[in-house]
């Protein structure tokens, strides 16, 4: 697997998809930036979705809300109080156990009798930290020992610190060999975590750490405060400098939002009022979410600062399993419709230990990456909570008052029992808090998702080459307009081509630099360009040109004025 992903990894940064942020000043773990290529591609998946749910139904609309949120509305969905990981800290290195800050222990082989063999994988920011680490690691495995050298019972020794995987981390490694039959096991733990019945001597109990960034709205530095106040009224415990601390700055703390949803949530009586909406309807968003992540991973899969592709649908509570059961099958077939391998996606429904306290049932939709299955997306049916805990923080009605309650007409016909319908004996108007079913996708994990879908390594005579079968709507770049060789006479037709495409907005892109064709056409399939149009010195005497399709390296041949409505009929289908 890590060869594949390096090989991606390797394209996305020599063909413009994605760069490690800042990384003329040395990188930020877990921050990238999107190139030229990957704004594209990212661009279009978010196009596709929207266009799916907002302009292909009469149902959705958009919305696009602050990611600065106050206090209170986090405070009311939950998330002040409930969004929170494990934290464990590492005893080793004295740090807590954050990814760019301290050691990931990992179990590479479990002590069996005789020789005990642990590698301990370390990531670390830069290679002198990393090896900083190993050295610490060592010393406190076997006191007193020093790396690479003989200790009475123990050999041990770090081996070499490797090149960095991804980012700017850098991994170490350490190898123990016991030669002492008579010493107790060790069991590292895994992510941090240690196995039940084990005895690590790495970690301390887990608690509960914030997920969410905190930022302050203040013209004064909050930190300038927190002096003065220490300074004027100096406290006397930790207990007095926390009270202290959060009294000087909770009026000013806002969050950067953990999630799209709950400005949809906090903004649904807006939209019920000027759309004149009426349940089942939804409302789309997309845009970046910001979570402080314990430990950040593969690239853009896991990252602090992601954007989010979300879907609130708000439904009469007598239809909501319908409902749930129905964005469950189109979610599922929206991500189908862009794979090459449709076995390597899957749904996997949460057990009810899995479920989040507000959800009344979810299922992931996966995507098997070269290190394991993933979630790329959820669909939750989430009841009347959000809304409900909004109406109660707040005060405000967050009902709808449904004068003709009934099964809706884009229900089929049989797909809830009418026992479960108000009747109009029961009372009119009825008056409902809605029931939800989010789907909640993630945008940089769908480009990684694609990605990998659409890298294929085709053999060769000499290695292999690499073609990306990116589906045409994805595909950065639509079209290469080719010069056979360029030379001026044949740069007229390729504007007139290139000038037809773009005119229909078709992302264009010339290609005339002195490399033979294949080449050409090559460095285009390496990016996943689904078609090359070929002007040659026939193309300047007839008008012809020829069309190349990536997949199947088809060619045919056509006036240039029918390019740009063959290249537009067949990105609509
Ligand atoms: P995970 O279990 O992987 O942490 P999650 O269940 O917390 O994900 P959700 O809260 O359901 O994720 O968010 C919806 C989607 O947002 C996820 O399916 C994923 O695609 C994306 N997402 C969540 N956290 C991140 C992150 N830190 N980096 C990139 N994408 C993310």
């Amino acid at each position: 697997s890590a060869p594949r992903f390096r090989a991606l990894l390797d394209l996305c940064k020599r063909r413009g998809f994605l760069f490690p942020s800042a990384e003329i000043h040395g990188g930020l773990r877990g921050a990238y930036d999107y190139g030229p290529l990957g704004a594209e591609l990212k661009r279009n998946i978010a196009n596709e979705w929207w266009s799916y749910s907002v302009y292909q139904r009469s149902d959705v609309v958009g919305l696009d809300t602050s990611i600065i949120t106050p206090h209170n509305v986090l405070k009311a969905s939950g998330h002040v109080d409930e969004f929170t990981d494990a934290l464990v800290d590492c005893l080793l290195s004295k740090e807590r156990f954050r990814p760019d800050k301290a050691p990931k222990l990992t179990v590479v082989e479990t002590p069996k009798d005789g020789d005990l063999d642990l590698k301990i994988p370390i990531m670390a920011p830069d290679k002198t930290i990393a090896k900083q680490w190993v050295t610490t690691i060592a010393e406190q495995l076997v006191p007193g020992a020093v790396v690479s050298r003989h200790k009475s019972d123990i050999f041990l020794h770090a081996e070499r610190v490797v090149e960095p995987v991804e980012g700017s981390n850098a991994e170490g490694k350490i190898f123990l060999k016991r030669t002492d039959p008579n010493m107790q096991p060790i069991t590292i733990s895994y992510n941090g975590y240690v196995a039940p019945g084990s005895n690590s001597p790495f970690l301390t109990a887990s608690r509960p750490f914030d997920l969410m960034f905190k930022t302050f709205l203040d013209p004064i530095d909050p930190i300038d405060r927190v002096i003065q106040t220490t300074l004027s009224h100096p406290p006397s415990s930790t207990t007095t400098v926390r009270s202290a601390v959060d009294t000087v700055l909770r009026p000013s703390m806002v969050y950067l939002r953990p999630e799209t949803a709950q400005g949809v949530f906090i903004n649904y009586h807006n939209v019920l009022r000027t759309m004149k909406s009426r349940p089942p309807f939804g409302i789309a968003q997309m845009g970046k979410s910001f979570r402080n992540e314990i430990r950040l991973e593969h690239a853009i899969f896991r990252t602090p600062e992601f954007e989010q592709l979300e879907l609130e649908y708000f439904v009469p509570p007598w239809e909501s399993s319908y409902w749930f059961g129905y964005w469950r099958q189109e979610r599922f077939a929206w991500w189908l419709r862009y794979a090459n391998d449709p076995a390597r996606f899957r749904t996997r429904d949460h057990t009810s230990d899995e479920l989040a306290h507000y959800a009344q049932g979810c299922m992931d939709i996966e995507y098997e990456f070269p290190w394991g299955w993933g979630e790329v997306e959820g669909v939750a049916h989430r009841g009347d909570y959000d809304l409900k805990q909004h109406a109660r923080a707040t005060g405000e009605r967050l009902d709808f008052v449904d004068e003709s309650p009934g099964v809706s007409e884009s229900v089929p016909a049989g797909a809830i029992a009418l026992e479960t319908v108000p009747k109009m004996e029961d009372g009119w108007p009825v008056r409902y808090v809605p029931h939800v079913v989010e789907s909640s996708c993630g945008l940089n994990r769908s480009m990684l998702a694609y990605l990998f879908d659409a890298f294929d390594e085709v053999p060769e005579e000499t290695g292999s080459r690499i073609v990306m079968r990116l589906h045409p709507r994805l595909a950065p770049v639509k079209c290469a307009v080719i010069p056979l060789i360029p030379r001026p006479e044949l740069m007229e037709l390729v504007g007139l081509v290139a000038g037809s495409l773009r005119r229909e907005r078709v992302n264009t892109v010339v290609e005339a630099q002195n490399l033979k064709i294949g080449k050409r056409y090559y460095r285009h399939d390496e990016i996943g360009t689904p078609w090359c149009v070929t002007v040659d010195f026939e193309s300047v005497k007839d008008g012809k040109v020829t069309i190349r399709e990536r997949d199947s390296g088809e060619q045919m041949r056509v006036r240039w004025e029918e390019v740009r409505e063959i290249i537009r009929d067949r990105l609509n289908t």
